[in-house]
């Protein structure tokens, strides 16, 4: 394994479009354009260890049960993030071995259902604050709350949607098996939608009905892994300060105690970008070695530093 280790998180808008369209022929083009991404990286020289979200899929898996006939049993949240491992992990194996074949580029790409550890005594079990599914009016939320226990909270949009614990990822469960993957493929695919988050009970990992943040679990991987970079890439050409207002500035390189400063003080939302600045200055802090936030058009260039957001290290 000579070759530069890239952990690249691809966002979930990235992959299905944003507007929640899982038609099959926008899905695969989408897969498409991330792939030819990717193989950009490998034909740079870069393995890559490719992440990504989920949000769209589980929305509309939620949705898909929420539909089934009353006496169908419902599957819980956890192996929902497992179908969605298995679904998108298989669209991007196939578009970005297709695309590798295309030119000509040998090794193949293996595809890890991955599990991530949580805290059971993380706050968010106590106050959840993640979004998932639709939204509903009053009367169908309470509804739910009473037969499921679900917790919703107001949307800015108007309605309620629920809410699930994001708990912190301690340390995502198969990097060493992400590693010897590396030693046989170019590409292996992991952490899809931050990963299974299970937590330990009595030396036994057990389930937990929560989501994990996929911009943070890639960060975990990406430093567990040693990875000489960590980029994120999403459908905007990096992070820039009073975003979408009349002062905005995107920034190019920016150092990480900077980028840090920022965060603290509230410039990122919590939804979108902060977890993102997050991850980054939490890679970029424990490895001492850059990461970057940029688009997927940019791919390749985003992994080698020339476009999109840029972190440096400070002194380590
Ligand atoms: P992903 O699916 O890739 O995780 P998100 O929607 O979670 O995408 O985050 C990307 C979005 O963050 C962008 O589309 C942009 O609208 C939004 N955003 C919020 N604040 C900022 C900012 N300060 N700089 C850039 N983008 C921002
Ligand atoms: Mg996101």
């Amino acid at each position: 394994m000579a070759e530069r280790l890239a952990v690249v998180a691809l966002g979930g808008n990235a992959i299905a479009g944003r507007g929640l369209s899982l038609d099959l022929n926008s899905q695969w083009t989408s897969v498409a354009s991330a792939a030819r991404g990717i193989v950009s990286m490998l034909e740079e020289g870069w393995s890559v260890v490719v992440t990504h979200g989920n949000g769209p899929q589980v929305g509309y898996l939620a949705e898909a049960m929420e539909a089934l006939p009353p006496d169908s049993p419902r599957q819980p949240l956890y192996l929902a993030t497992a179908m969605t491992q298995g679904w998108i992990g298989y669209m991007l194996m196939q578009a970005i071995e297709g695309e590798m074949v295309r030119r000509g580029l040998e090794g193949g790409v293996s595809v890890i259902v991955t599990r991530v550890l949580v805290d059971g005594s993380d706050p968010e079990f106590r106050s959840p604050s993640k979004p998932i599914g639709k939204i509903y009016s009053e009367e169908e939320a309470l509804a739910l709350s009473k037969s499921k226990g679900w917790i919703f909270r107001r949307d800015p949009r108007g309605g309620y949607r629920r809410v699930v614990p994001s708990p912190r990822p301690i340390s995502v469960l198969e990097t060493r098996r992400v590693k010897a993957l590396l030693e046989s493929n170019r590409v292996v695919v992991a952490v899809g939608g931050g990963g299974v988050p299970v937590v330990e009970e009595g030396g036994v990992l057990v389930p937990v009905e929560a989501v994990v943040d996929k911009d943070l679990a890639s960060s975990v991987l990406a430093i567990e892994a040693g990875a000489d970079v960590f980029a994120i890439l999403t459908d905007v050409p990096g992070v820039a300060l009073d975003f979408g207002g009349p002062d905005e500035r995107w920034l190019d390189e920016v150092l990480v105690e900077d980028l840090k400063r920022y965060l603290d003080e509230g410039h990122f939302p919590p939804g979108s970008m902060g977890p993102k600045v997050e991850a980054a200055v939490l890679f970029v802090e424990r490895a001492c070695r850059p990461a970057a936030i940029g688009s997927l058009e940019d791919a390749e260039l985003v992994v080698s530093m020339k476009r999109g957001t840029r972190v440096l290290p400070g002194k380590c």
